[in-house]
């Protein structure tokens, strides 16, 4: 008679592997990101930085590419002109403050500021600073407001971290998870601001 096959350990690896798997699909990427934030998830880490949270709004392609660290043309007018509005404004009351994954500055009232060389993307600025805001919350216990300047214009735009607000931040850290996983860039729709973006060569050449 011929024994009955016991199960193969190899299989059990395979198993557990998988359900490891399984398991690290299932956390909720706003967890996997307290998690790093935290110095808990060396081998499973997950980074959200305050450009990724700009890119989500304007372009899930543009994240895409910059997840990828594919380079990006740094002569294209728009990011010669942002980084130029970025590195002079407000020099003498800058506090350059680097917290984990994030890098923001800080005025001396307190407020978090973010500078920005016009209002014509005024809503991904104003995520990526909300983000700012909920991430010194969760991981500086520090309850902040925020500003968002526009320098060339004369626009101080006040932004505070309100419920919703909180909600649809950690929507994007989900929403940002969900692109930077997948294997394929999302397709490329054309926006009217493709002509400055620094990845046009990659979509329409
Ligand atoms: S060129 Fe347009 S579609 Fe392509 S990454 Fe930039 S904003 Fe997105």
């Amino acid at each position: 008679m011929t024994p009955p096959t016991g199960p193969d350990e190899n299989d059990d690896a395979r198993n557990d592997g998988e359900n490891e798997a399984e398991n690290a699909d299932d956390v909720d990427p706003v967890d996997r990101l307290r998690r790093t934030a935290a110095g808990d998830a060396e081998t499973d880490p997950f980074r959200v930085t305050g450009v990724m949270m700009q890119y989500y709004v304007v372009c899930k392609r543009e994240l895409w590419f910059a997840s990828r660290h594919l380079e990006i043309d740094r002569e294209n007018p728009a990011v010669v002109r942002g980084q130029r509005v970025d590195d002079t404004a407000y020099e003498e009351e800058r506090e350059n403050l680097s917290l984990g994954m994030v890098s923001l500055d800080l005025l001396q009232d307190g407020r978090v500021v973010e500078v920005k060389p016009s209002s014509s993307l005024e809503e991904p600025a104003t995520m990526q600073l909300s983000y700012y805001l909920w991430y010194l919350e969760e991981f500086a216990d520090a309850e902040r407001d925020g500003v968002l300047v526009h320098p060339t214009e004369r626009r101080r735009q006040p932004v505070t971290l309100d419920a919703d607000r909180r909600a649809k931040v950690e929507d994007t850290i989900r929403g940002i998870h969900e692109v930077i996983t997948s294997d394929t860039p999302p397709e490329a729709t054309e926006k009217p601001f493709c002509s400055a973006c620094a990845y046009h060569d990659f979509c329409w050449c």
